[in-house]
């Protein structure tokens, strides 16, 4: 569902230069929820962002649903980030629209009929538990209530794969709780291939089936979130 082969970024700046990700090889299956954890500056956010082309990997190739992200043309390419919704740490919500327009907004980019976008967006809110907050302002919601709103957005298009850039970073640990069941659904119900990354080890112990550990740009462990966190 995911591959990545090779995958170097290297960031240039004036006169200098980071390697954010340095030869990363990933495989991840269908259906599968995969974590990768790290320090802080390991290459996480570089790493996801890599997935949707929000940043562009200096060299490899990133294959998503067996299509070369890199070869694709611009059209070819907005088609398949439709595929791929993303949440992430500060949920990235426009304040200034309701939370109707906020998860209305991919479909509304898209030239949806306004009917089936009215359709859609009630039933994620329904599925995320809003329904009663659809004309609120995300000012006017907790922080997993953001992040839920988030959750249906990135859900608006259908797509096959969630991508989750620490979601639940900025949340309490029962917040974290209850936004971890409901990736857990999103899993279950809709078959959707979900990516986290994070520093929390809980995140990773809670609902990952597998995990890849990042450091330094380099993949330096990857397995069964059991097998790589067994204790001796
Ligand atoms: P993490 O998400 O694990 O904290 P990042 O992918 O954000 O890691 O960062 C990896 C490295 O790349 C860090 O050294 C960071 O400073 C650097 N970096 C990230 N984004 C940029 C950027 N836009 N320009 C320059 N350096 C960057
Ligand atoms: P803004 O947030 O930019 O002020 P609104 O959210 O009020 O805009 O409305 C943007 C569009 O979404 C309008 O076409 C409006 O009819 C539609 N819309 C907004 N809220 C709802 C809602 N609760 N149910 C159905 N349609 C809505």
């Amino acid at each position: 569902m995911i591959t990545f082969e090779n995958v170097t970024k290297v960031y240039q700046g004036n006169g200098t230069q980071v390697k954010a990700l340095d030869n990363v090889d990933l495989h991840i299956e269908k259906g599968e929820i995969y974590g990768v954890i790290g320090f802080s500056g390991a290459g996480k956010s570089s790493l996801v962002r890599c997935v949707n082309l929000l940043e562009r990997p200096t060299s490899g190739k990133v294959i998503v649903n067996e299509q070369d992200l890199l070869s694709l043309t611009p059209k070819e390419l907005r088609e398949a980030k439709r595929n791929i919704g993303m949440i992430f740490q500060h949920f990235n919500l426009l304040n200034s629209k309701t939370v109707f327009t906020n998860v209305a907004m991919p479909l509304l980019l898209m030239n949806t009929p306004k009917e089936e976008v009215k359709q859609r967006v009630y039933e994620m809110l329904d599925f995320v538990g809003l329904r009663d907050k659809a004309d609120n302002y995300p000012d006017q919601l907790s922080g997993g209530q953001k992040q839920r709103v988030g959750i249906a957005r990135a859900l608006a298009t259908q797509p096959s794969v969630l991508l989750c850039d620490e979601a639940t970073s900025a949340l309490d640990p029962q917040t974290t709780d209850d936004i971890l069941k409901l990736l857990k659904k999103i899993n279950q119900e809709y078959k959707i291939t979900i990516l986290i990354i994070t520093h929390e080890m809980g995140v990773i112990r809670e609902i990952c089936d597998k995990v890849a550990v990042l450091e330094n740009g380099k993949v330096i462990e990857s397995g069964s979130t059991f097998d790589v966190f067994a204790q001796p």
